[in-house]
């Protein structure tokens, strides 16, 4: 990535968008982040406004848009569970209608698209770690559908662009990731312990707290992203990018206490339909095609995690 492009990043004022598009101004990118922020804020990417490099378009995805790119990153689409559902429909045309604009604008511009795909196309797992040959095990009927599936069916369109119109396409199936800058109203599970932790109050696990994750911190996963998006070659491997450091969620209980410097107390709810009982990516194909394996582990991530959310109150 030694020259200038010119590069659209959709969702770029949300959690991992705004980063990367710090990430590429600093690159000397110009960069045009478009959002709807219906679950970002304008505050994420403020700091980059009054950089000549750096346009914000207010714009939903699902409606068409003309603008000359050299690169897609395709990241709009709300994330935690508890966003996505609350209008699942919108989440699912997002997905889907967003995919079909932005694959169409690179058609048309000839330019490289990076979509931001997700574990939670593998569903609810039957095989761990998973790796990009699992295909998954997904409720098409349930509440994580309209997520699950419009990701799945973004990934089928990367495809048939791929060969029926020769787009460039990269997918990223992106594993739970945290890190300075999450929203606290964010709704998943590391801001949520932390924030409770902070202020003292017990910490809300669902279920019996034996459900696994794995924690990517923000900055390894931008550099995967990056990484991915500037790899040459036609084929749209997808490519995981996440931490495969699996803990449950009550070890996460501790390792967050420990970050905060406090004595964690929890309170069980119950557990959400269809949560999956366990996830870790397997990163060979990251490691093998990339050389990336995440830098930070989840003990440091999350006291620069904590620090961050210490300095907003
Ligand atoms: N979770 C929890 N307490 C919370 C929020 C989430 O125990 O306050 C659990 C949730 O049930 C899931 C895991 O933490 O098993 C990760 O949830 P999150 O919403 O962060 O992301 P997901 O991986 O489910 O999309």
């Amino acid at each position: 990535m030694g020259n200038q492009e010119r590069i659209l990043v959709t969702g770029g004022s949300g959690f991992l968008g705004a980063s990367l598009c710090e990430r590429l101004v600093q690159a000397g990118h110009e960069v045009i982040c478009l959002d709807n922020l219906l679950t970002s804020s304008i505050d994420n990417i403020e700091h980059l406004l009054g950089s000549g490099n750096f346009k914000f378009i207010e714009h939903d995805v699902t409606e068409p848009i003309r603008l000359e790119v050299d690169e897609i990153y395709n990241l709009a689409c709300p994330a935690s569970p508890i966003h996505y559902q609350a209008n699942p429909i919108k989440t699912m045309k997002t997905s889907v209608l967003g995919m079909i604009h932005v694959l169409g604008m690179a058609k048309r511009c000839g330019a490289r698209v990076l979509q931001a795909s997700t574990s939670e196309i593998y569903g609810d797992p039957d095989v761990h770690p998973q790796p990009e040959s699992y295909r998954g095990l997904v409720n098409t009927l349930g509440p994580r559908a309209c997520y699950d599936e419009g990701k799945r069916a973004a990934e089928a369109l990367c495809s048939d662009y791929r060969r029926s119109h020769d787009v460039e396409v990269r997918i990223a199936r992106i594993f739970n990731t945290y890190g300075p800058g999450m929203a606290t109203n964010d709704g998943r599970v590391v801001s949520n312990f932390i924030l409770q932790t902070l202020r003292g109050e017990p910490v809300t696990v669902y279920g019996d707290g034996s459900q696994t994750r794995s924690f990517c911190y923000r900055d390894d996963l931008i550099e995967g992203l990056v990484r991915l998006m500037a790899l040459d070659g036609k084929e749209p491997w997808p490519v995981n990018l996440g931490n495969p450091e699996e803990c449950s969620m009550l070890d996460l209980v501790q390792a967050v206490a420990r970050a905060c410097g406090r004595e964690a107390t929890v309170t069980y709810q119950p557990i959400p339909n269809d949560d999956p009982k366990q996830r870790c990516p397997d990163i060979t194909r990251a490691r093998e095609l990339l050389d990336w394996s995440p830098s930070v582990s989840l003990q440091e991530g999350l006291q620069r995690t904590v620090s961050w959310f210490q300095n907003q109150t």
